[in-house]
């Protein structure tokens, strides 16, 4: 099954204590779609400027992401300048400029809005509720969001929420957001507004999710070398709701396997800046380290 996704395509600054780089591909959208691409069809809806170069528009491409949906329009591309010390699980952001975002109405081309399934992608929460009107009953939507958004547009993020079924956010957003520093509360408080299931992503320490009464947690896989996290949480999420899309089913078990391929995905991309890792990655090689999860979390029960 198809995936609609709308989100943020980027060019990002980044500085991590390995290294740095300038006006690189980013954006919530991009990490999502390529890492999706892996496991299903991806639809892009995004808005970029003049100076976004094609180059990036053909990687999508050569991913298999249907770019019909990216907007040119005049002005800048979405910018966003981060920073990360060595506790590589928080990013500092020292500028977001909104550019071409201010003016964006995302128009969702009519073959899109039967998609089966909708990705909202960290983007300003009036966006993704517009393009929740425009689509026609999706079997199943997802979304993700940040503190910039929590802090500055939570009563939109509220009502987006009670439209959604499953909701990703990281730790830190997850405490700010229900304003409570116990996570399983903090949970409990975020399905309150509606989603059926909550995934807490926790950087190298791996994620939680809480679905109903039950709470799954996957870990991070033991990387020795992490160069850059941009974009981990999006390309977890690209994973996540790629293989679900896959299987075409979004039972309990089958998020279980899909936070791990979530996992996988947001494993490699923190091997390089950008999406590099992206650009040599191989089906065999994210089978093979969803094993290697398997392996990492076996234990016998006691007799
Ligand atoms: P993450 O997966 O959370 O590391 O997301 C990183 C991506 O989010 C970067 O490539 C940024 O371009 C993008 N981003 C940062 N701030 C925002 C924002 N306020 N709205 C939408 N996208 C953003």
């Amino acid at each position: 099954m198809g995936i609609l996704v709308v989100g943020s395509v980027a060019l990002d600054s980044v500085e991590t204590p390995f290294g740095k780089a300038d006006n690189v591909l980013g954006g919530s959208a991009t990490y999502f779609s390529t890492a999706a691409s892996y496991f299903t069809d991806v639809s892009l809806v995004a808005v970029i400027g003049e100076d976004f170069p094609d180059e990036h528009i053909n990687f999508l491409k050569e991913k298999g992401v249907d770019t019909n949906g990216l907007q040119k329009i005049a002005g800048k591309t979405f910018r966003w300048q981060g920073r990360y010390e060595y506790d590589l699980n928080e990013a500092h952001t020292i500028a977001t400029h909104l550019n071409v975002f201010k003016k964006f109405k995302p128009h969702i081309p009519a073959v899109y809005t039967k998609s089966p399934y909708v990705f909202l992608a960290n983007i300003d929460p009036e966006i993704q509720l517009n393009v929740l009107e425009q689509v026609k009953k999706p079997k199943f939507v997802a979304c993700d969001t940040m503190n910039f958004w929590i802090e500055g547009k939570p009563d939109a993020l509220k009502g987006l929420l009670s439209k959604v079924d499953l909701f990703v956010l990281n730790e830190g957003e997850a405490r700010e957001f229900a304003k409570e520093p116990n996570l399983v509360k903090a949970a409990k408080k975020i399905l309150a507004y509606g989603p059926k299931t909550v995934i807490i992503k926790r950087g190298e320490y791996g994620a939680l999710m809480f679905n109903g009464g039950s709470i799954f947690s996957a870990p991070a896989y033991p990387l020795e070398s992490v160069f850059d996290p941009t974009g981990a949480g999006d390309s977890f999420a690209g994973g996540l709701i790629g293989y679900l899309a896959n299987i075409d089913n979004t039972n309990e078990s089958n998020i279980r396997q899909a936070i791990i391929f979530g996992s996988v995905m947001a494993s490699f991309n923190v091997e390089d800046f950008s999406l590099n890792r992206m650009r040599t990655l191989t089906l065999k090689e994210i089978y093979d380290r969803y094993r290697k999860f398997k392996q990492l979390t076996h234990f016998e029960d006691i007799s």
